[in-house]
């Protein structure tokens, strides 16, 4: 191969004769060294819609491969076509998420609902059915309830907090045992090992097609604070826009489990079309990812302190924290949120609630968060979770606005509810913006 002057390849011997300006700025070279995953220390980031290819034989290679593991070459990287189908920085991502989530692949999608749809998606066919619990983010609650049904895929809403429920629910054609845990917004924390026992019980006997699989939404606790995999779940979907992703650019989302899902999640997202833009997966993969553990850690410090000053605030009748000594779930949250070295968990978000009647608190937490959303200088009112900025919202009004009022009252959504998803800034500065609104109300 000739290079140039500056030592680099060019794209044949004959290029700077016959080629024009015009062409060359289009097409550049045709090989170049500088494409070398081996020897970058970030991973590269890549934008290329399309692939060459340099025989139709290795195109139609490439379609054949595609979503069929048994026809790669074992070490080969795959016949990349059109980043739809795959791609390398997302690939990359993929790979590090599966080992995050202790998963033997993950597939990764634009936003958390459409991984979420897949996870469904990929399970359930018309006529089958699934069992979900009761509280759900409002936009999987709404996938549920107004799309799934038009392809005949039925879903019961039940406490999953009440195993006896669950077990009542599930029919011969149950495909899915559905649920987040800590649950959006209330924290409820679902005793993942006992549904994966009770769903292997109704397992028993029924043919491969037809089992249950449990399918956790991991999005709350992000694979450095709880890997439901390790406990039995068949499936982990998650938003990565969300505590991975971690600054708040970016949108993705996932799903994680045994090689077996990997095809059909593949050819989902080939033919629904939610792939996640490598674009999009290079900041999630270079500095979401990598500083997820260190954030998580330093936001569950602070997440701590402030749960701690709501609770003794007296103003607030309710704080649900999965780190405090009277969360309703404590015992069971120290068995399942477990950091990567086994230690507890408790994570960055913060549920509660005003004194007074419903009508009173209901009004005192909305001028509460009006106040924050005027003179807070660390709170942001916004929906979202898992930056570095604390976020503040109110659920029913707002991320679980299209859940139907009884449903939110059967689930404990109270129409004053508050959120809170804790950053990483100073805890003094975030009790001050609290306490000066509390003060105010
Ligand atoms: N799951 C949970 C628990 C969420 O809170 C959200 C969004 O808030 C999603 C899924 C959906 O994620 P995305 O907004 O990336 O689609």
């Amino acid at each position: 191969m000739s290079t140039t002057d500056e030592g680099r390849p060019a794209a044949s011997p004959t290029d700077k004769e016959r080629i024009r300006k015009r062409s060359f700025l289009i097409h550049g070279r045709q090989h170049t060294r500088q494409w070398d995953y081996e020897h970058h220390v970030v991973p590269p980031l890549s934008s290329s819609v399309t692939y060459r290819l340099e025989s139709a034989e290795r195109g139609a290679m490439g379609f054949q491969e595609f979503a069929r593991e048994d026809l790669r070459t074992p070490g080969h990287a795959p016949v990349y076509i059109y980043d739809r189908l795959d791609e390398p920085t997302r690939a990359m991502l993929e790979d590090h998420l599966a080992v995050a989530e202790s998963g033997e692949m993950a597939i990764c999608f634009s936003t958390g609902m459409a991984a979420i749809s897949a996870a469904l998606g990929t399970l359930c066919r018309a006529g089958d059915h699934f069992v979900a619990h009761r509280v759900l983010y409002g936009c999987t609650y709404s996938f549920m309830t107004s799309w799934l049904p038009r392809f005949n895929v039925t879903g019961t809403y039940v406490d999953m907090t009440r195993l006896e429920q669950l077990d009542a629910a599930i029919k011969p054609e149950t495909r899915a045992v559905y649920f987040e845990t800590p649950t959006n917004p209330t924290l409820e924390i679902i005793d993942i090992r006992a549904v994966v026992a009770l769903v292997a019980r109704h397992n028993e006997g029924r043919a491969p097609e037809q089992r249950i699989h449990v399918v956790v939404d991991n999005t709350f606790a992000t694979p450095a604070g709880q890997r439901p995999l390790e406990l039995g779940a068949d499936l982990v979907a998650a938003s990565l826009t969300k505590g991975i992703g971690g600054f708040g650019t970016d949108m993705g989302g996932v799903v994680i489990g045994a090689r077996h899902h990997e095809p059909d999640l593949l050819l989902f997202r080939k033919d629904f079309g939610g792939a996640l833009s490598p674009k999009s997966a290079w900041p999630i993969l270079v500095y979401g990812l990598p500083s997820l553990e260190l954030r998580l850690r330093r936001q569950q410090e602070i997440a701590a302190i402030v749960a701690d000053y709501l609770a003794s605030h007296p103003r607030i009748e309710r704080v649900h924290y999965p780190g405090r000594a009277d969360f309703p779930w404590a015992d069971l949250a120290k068995t399942q949120m477990l950091d990567f070295d086994g230690k507890f968990a408790p994570g960055f978000m913060i549920y509660f609630e005003l004194k007074g009647g419903p009508e009173e608190r209901f009004k005192d937490a909305r001028r509460l968060v009006d106040d924050i959303a005027e003179n807070g200088y660390t709170l942001t009112l916004a929906v979202s979770l898992g930056q570095l900025r604390s976020l503040i919202e109110m659920p029913a009004a707002m991320t679980h606005a299209v859940v139907p009022d009884e449903v939110k009252r059967g689930g404990g959504i109270d129409p004053g509810g508050i959120r809170l998803s804790i950053g990483v800034e100073d805890p003094a500065d975030i009790i001050r913006d609290l306490d000066e609104a509390l003060a105010r109300l």
